[in-house]
């Protein structure tokens, strides 16, 4: 059985960053993965977090998974701090992990970086996320490049724990996404579109409207070359309105090349506004319906149960391998 575990942080607003890279390619996993999709809000808090905004915004990640098309019947989704076994195994993968390793994670600088108070979470925030991964003996693990980093170093503490202790974890393999799997900011192409850029213009919410949608790829930088081609390495910021104008449209690049051959800006960037605000609006109606429901509510509780049942017997068996007393 193939099996999917990933989510999406609720550490700030959603943009087209993570809906590229990682719920859009979530929704169509479904067809082929028995498919596991959580809120990781244990995460969210390795950085300072509001608690009024952490509710808040917990409950709208999973209002855009199902709003999205993420279907609570055939996959289970919930929130990882109901899942007590989460920060249990994570606590065990701590053991195993080394501090060199953990110094090596380009995350843990970036995040770091100027910051006076660093909470020890974050440092250690990659054994979390070995647990995340291998609670439910996932196969596949779907990530954007960022986390391509994390993803090994999961990896390496599975087979170290399996070698130690006696095969316990499935290895996981990343599913990085062709398109869409490092969408960059509006203002900067060599930066990541990120929740976290002071500059509202570098990206573009999921729940923004379509005037601001207008505006923000009618100011999005561009080059002086004034043709459409994608070509990462000469035309960073064309490609990348490229790759967007792919994921929202679903057509191939190279069709897109074509479509505006010999055009300049101007258009390209019109339309590809419009293609955004058509996928969004259904996904933005959709999650105002939900976001305050009990359906929702429900969907998260029953999700929760589903999880605990999988994550448990897991536990259970690194706890036994590792040589702890246990009574079942
Ligand atoms: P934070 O700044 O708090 O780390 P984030 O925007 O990076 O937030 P995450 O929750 O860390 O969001 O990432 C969720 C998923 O979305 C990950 O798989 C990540 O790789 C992917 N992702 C995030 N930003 C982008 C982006 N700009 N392009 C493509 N994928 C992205
Ligand atoms: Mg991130």
């Amino acid at each position: 059985m193939k099996r999917v575990l990933s989510g999406i942080k609720p550490s700030g607003e959603l943009n087209i960053g993570g809906f590229g890279g990682a719920l859009h390619p979530f929704v169509a996993m479904q067809e082929a993965y028995d498919c596991f999709f959580f809120i990781p809000d244990l995460h969210a808090v390795t950085v300072m977090q509001d608690p009024k905004e952490l509710y808040r915004r917990s409950r709208d990640i999973a209002a855009f998974y199902i709003a999205a098309g993420i279907d609570p019947r055939r996959s289970v989704i919930f929130f990882q701090s109901q899942v007590a076994a989460h920060a249990e195994l994570g606590w065990l993968m701590e053991t195993q992990a080394h501090v060199g390793e953990l110094n090596r994670m380009t995350q843990f600088k970036e995040k770091s970086d100027g910051k006076e108070a660093v909470s020890s979470a974050l440092f250690t925030y990659p054994a979390l996320m070995a647990a995340d991964i291998l609670l439910y003996q996932a196969t596949h693990v779907p990530v954007g490049d960022d986390q391509k980093q994390h993803l090994e170093l999961t990896r390496d503490l599975a087979e170290r724990f399996n070698n130690r202790f006696g095969p316990t974890f499935a290895m996981p393999e990343p599913i990085i996404p062709t398109i869409g799997s490092r969408i960059m900011g509006l203002d900067d192409p060599s930066k990541k579109m990120s929740k976290s850029n002071p500059n509202v213009s570098s990206y573009v919410l999921m729940l923004d409207s379509p005037e601001d949608i207008r505006k923000k790829f009618a100011r999005a930088v561009t080059d002086s070359e004034m043709s459409v081609r994608y070509d990462w390495e000469n035309k960073p910021a064309v490609s990348n309105l490229i790759e967007i104008y792919a994921v929202f449209s679903g057509e191939p690049i190279e069709k897109i090349e074509r479509q505006y051959e010999g055009q300049g800006y101007g258009g390209f960037k019109k339309h590809l506004a419009e293609i955004v605000i058509e996928k969004l609006l259904p996904i933005q109606q959709r999650y105002h319906e939900i976001v305050h429901s009990e359906e929702l509510t429900r969907v998260l509780k029953d999700g929760a149960a589903r999880a605990a049942e999988v994550a448990n017997e897991t536990l259970l068996k690194a706890k036994k391998a590792m040589g702890f007393v246990t009574f079942e």
